[in-house]
């Protein structure tokens, strides 16, 4: 589709972003809907942050993404914020609605997602997940909003801990109904107990992903029930160690990869207020 003088933009911002796929993605979202639309992606350090939300308002962009460095400060400068964001405190996601920016993220919404696609339903169910970063933050706090019935999460005592306290402090708050408990994921002995009662069990650390990629934080497989959904946000590998040993035990198990489409996914549906292509861009680009 050509450029035209009404042709709209959209972005992403952080450091790097050369790398990124979404402008790739979108693009041709937006060729195969015909929406006169472009996806540029800026190379913004967290200094600049509040100067590219600045042009976001300027040029009237539809709306965008937001990587790191800028996750955290993005959120600082925008009108309003989706409930997963203001407990998070983040932003991966800008939506522009006739002029005001709402932020949200959307990790916690694609893992949810792609959880759906492969028939498993989080409302009502308990869940055991390792990590408490980035990844694991956002998913904890979206399967709370989602009806989540209790969530145990497991992770070192380094300086992730400090910020498990606070999102367990947070879900509590924001989301009473959910039970929400945090241990030390070397007590091995309680961590096979939690998911000895769980429906769905997360690896959402770093164990698994390459350089790590023989590692895994389930030395026990016996722990890997048949009716246990087993799920890892990890993609490259595309199996992890956990998830290969999950599946020879006969459990399901679903990796991280859809959840790396659907939290796209559900950005798009976000900004541009209809679905994304998702088979075509699923064989094109995953
Ligand atoms: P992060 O740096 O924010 O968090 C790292 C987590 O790993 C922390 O909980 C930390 O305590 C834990 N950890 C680090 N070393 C460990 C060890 N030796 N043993 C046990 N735990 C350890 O990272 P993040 O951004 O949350 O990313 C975590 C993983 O999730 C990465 O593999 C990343 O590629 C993946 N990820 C996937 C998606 C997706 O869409 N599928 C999205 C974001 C991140």
């Amino acid at each position: 589709m050509e450029i035209s003088g009404r042709t709209g933009l959209l972005g992403l911002i952080g450091s790097p972003v050369g790398h990124s796929g979404s402008p790739a993605m979108y693009n041709y979202s937006f060729e195969i809907l015909d929406l006169d639309y472009k996806y540029l992606a800026f190379d913004i350090p967290v200094e600049k942050t509040e100067d590219a939300v600045n042009a976001f308002r300027t040029f009237n962009m539809k709306g965008g993404n937001v990587t790191m460095p800028c996750k955290g400060e993005v959120a600082k400068y925008m009108d309003e914020l989706s409930p997963a964001s203001r407990i998070i405190g983040a932003c991966n996601t800008i939506i522009n609605k006739d002029g005001k920016l709402i932020g949200d993220i959307t990790d916690g919404k694609g893992y949810v997602r792609n959880l759906k696609e492969n028939g498993v339903d989080i409302n009502g169910k308990k869940m055991t997940i390792m990590g408490a970063g980035g990844a694991a933050t956002a998913i904890q706090v979206q399967a709370a909003l989602d009806g989540a019935r209790e969530i145990s999460i497991f992770n070192k005592k380094d300086a992730f801990f400090e910020k498990a306290q606070k999102t367990v402090e947070s879900i509590k708050k924001e989301v009473p109904d959910c039970v929400v408990n945090l241990f030390d994921i070397d007590d091995t002995e309680k961590l096979y107990a939690e998911i000895a009662t769980s429906d769905i069990l997360t690896n959402a650390t770093l164990i698994g992903m390459k350089p790590h990629d023989n590692e895994t934080n389930i030395k026990d497989t016996s722990v890997f029930r048949k009716d246990l959904v087993v799920t890892d946000v990890v993609y490259n590998p595309i199996k992890t160690k956990m998830i290969l040993d999950a599946e020879e035990a006969g459990c399901k198990v679903i990796g991280g990869k859809g959840m790396l489409l659907y939290q796209g996914v559900e950005a798009f549906k976000l900004f541009m207020g209809c679905e994304m292509p998702v088979e075509k861009v699923k064989a094109k680009y995953y």
